[in-house]
């Protein structure tokens, strides 16, 4: 009987093996043969000269709109209309603000048009790093093969990339089909008041988009374990915002006999119950799409993962989760940020608050996330206040034209790559114009490598020559292929 058992079970365990590795080697890319593109030729040296020096414009926004540098605003639109004479006779130019909205007509007025953004505004350098980077941040210097400073990557590279592809087809006498749209913000960085101001006035134009491509994640090598192709995460979502405040309440006194519990302490177990019960998530919908492309592409033992989530889905997920990028990339996240107690060091606190930025999956929603938290840690003694969010954006199709104009650029000009859907962990201007697009997507066809990540927003941002000529190469792809279907 024993026997039986054994041998049972032995048989049972042999067909799973035998499925999950069939299923294995069955996960695996289809054998296309690469598309090639015509080739493109980018005067090199004066597109690289032109970004540095579109770096040299201190255009910094603050959240004070009084603290905005607006000189170095005009400067740099000064500038950039002596540049690139070609581009701006083509079109019909609006300035809004300090955003600039290009109107290229195209000749069948029948066809939804397509618009292009990027924003001109950057972040400020952190106070006290200024010594930390190897060039001047606005110093415009090009060297070791780099254009190094403020802007390199986000997104002084995407607008003077824009501008560059379309002079380029200018010059070559192409005539868009499709209208298509160029708009240049001038504070995305602290919320897009410009981007929200041109939608707007395209939305009172009548104007429904066929389809946007504004800044996001970029092409990128060696972020994903034993994969050395080129990897291009089209975003096709961007995650949502909410703000949390967690309110524990004691009764107060003098700290020379405090009671059991203080409100800190019943603030801080409250956060860590948080920490133990996250918002759930896990491969599935866009995140799943994502991988299930990416791991095709894996050695052996995680395409037998991957190829096999009927089977090891909680270890995937678990594994997966372990990683803040990709954690972040499946998950709504919770992130304590501000803590207020006591004002004196003997005064016991009769309110002891947590502030807690969340980022939102598009599975979550505010309330829902509210929900959440209140069913977590709410009590008589613990209140949750709604402060303040934003929903996740809605999701794009990575089946439709938009989608696949950009992946064809991408394998023109990269040749063995893979587009997948992708979700933006940050925030982009894109979540205006997406109001009046049939479908938008975030990405930027520079590509990077991991140490290139801590310069957004950080420290020793620039960009390789070769990744802004490819970027610049492939908007001409986007642009072309796009406007002319
Ligand atoms: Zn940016």
């Amino acid at each position: 009987m024993l026997k039986k058992l054994f041998l049972s079970i032995l048989i049972i365990l042999f067909l799973l093996l035998s499925i999950a590795l069939y299923r294995t080697f069955s996960h695996t890319p289809p054998a296309n043969g690469i598309i090639t593109g015509e080739v493109i030729s980018i005067d090199e040296l004066r597109a690289s000269q032109n970004l540095a020096t579109s770096i040299r414009f201190k255009t910094i926004s603050y959240q004070d709109k009084e603290m905005f540098p607006y000189e170095e605003f005009n400067k740099f639109i000064k500038w950039a209309a002596i540049t690139y004479p070609e581009f701006h006779q083509a079109m019909q130019i609006e300035q809004l603000e300090h955003s600039l909205l290009f109107k290229w007509q195209g000749s069948d007025s029948m066809l939804a048009p397509i618009l292009f953004e990027g924003h001109h505004d950057v972040v400020p350098i952190i106070p006290g790093t200024e010594d930390l980077w190897e060039e001047d941040p606005f110093a415009g210097v090009i060297s070791n093969n780099r254009i190094w400073g403020r802007g390199a990557l986000d997104d002084k590279s995407g607008v003077i990339g824009l501008m560059e592809a379309a002079t380029y087809l200018i010059k070559s006498n192409f005539q868009p089909k499709r209208t298509i749209y160029f708009s240049f913000g001038h504070d995305e960085e602290v919320g897009g008041s410009g981007a929200a101001l041109i939608t707007e006035k395209l939305r009172q134009e009548g104007v429904q988009l066929y389809w946007s491509l504004g800044e996001g994640s970029f092409v990128n090598k060696g972020f994903f374990p034993g994969i050395d192709k080129f990897i291009a995460p089209i975003n096709v979502a961007e995650k949502g915002s909410v703000n949390l405040m967690i309110i524990a309440k004691a009764k107060g006194g003098h700290s020379s006999t405090p009671p059991k519990k203080t409100a800190v302490t019943i603030l801080a177990e409250a956060l860590v119950k948080l920490e133990k019960e996250p918002l759930p998530g896990s491969l599935e919908g866009l995140s799943a799409a994502m991988f299930n492309e990416v791991s095709k592409h894996m050695p052996f033992g995680y395409r037998f993962l991957f190829a096999n989530r009927w089977l090891f889905g909680g270890i995937l997920d678990s594994q997966l989760s372990s990683t803040p990028v990709i954690n972040a990339m499946i998950r709504t996240t919770t992130a304590p940020t501000m803590l207020n107690g006591s004002i004196k060091s003997n005064v016991l606190p009769i309110e002891a608050t947590a502030l807690i930025n969340f980022r939102l999956h598009p599975r979550d929603t505010t309330e829902s996330v509210t929900n959440h938290v209140r069913r977590v840690v709410g009590s008589n003694e613990v209140e949750v206040r709604f402060l303040g969010g934003r929903e996740a954006s809605e999701i794009s199709s990575w089946d439709s034209p938009g989608f696949k104009i950009v992946s064809f650029a991408l394998e023109k000009v990269y040749g063995e790559i893979i587009p997948v859907p992708g979700l933006m962990i940050a925030a982009s201007d894109t979540r205006h114009y997406s109001k009046i697009a049939d479908n938008s997507f975030r990405f930027n066809p520079f590509y990077i490598v991991p140490e290139d990540m801590t310069g957004i927003h950080g420290t020793n941002e620039s960009i390789e020559i070769n990744s802004f000529i490819s970027g610049i190469k492939t908007y001409v792809e986007i642009i072309r292929e796009g406007s002319s279907n």
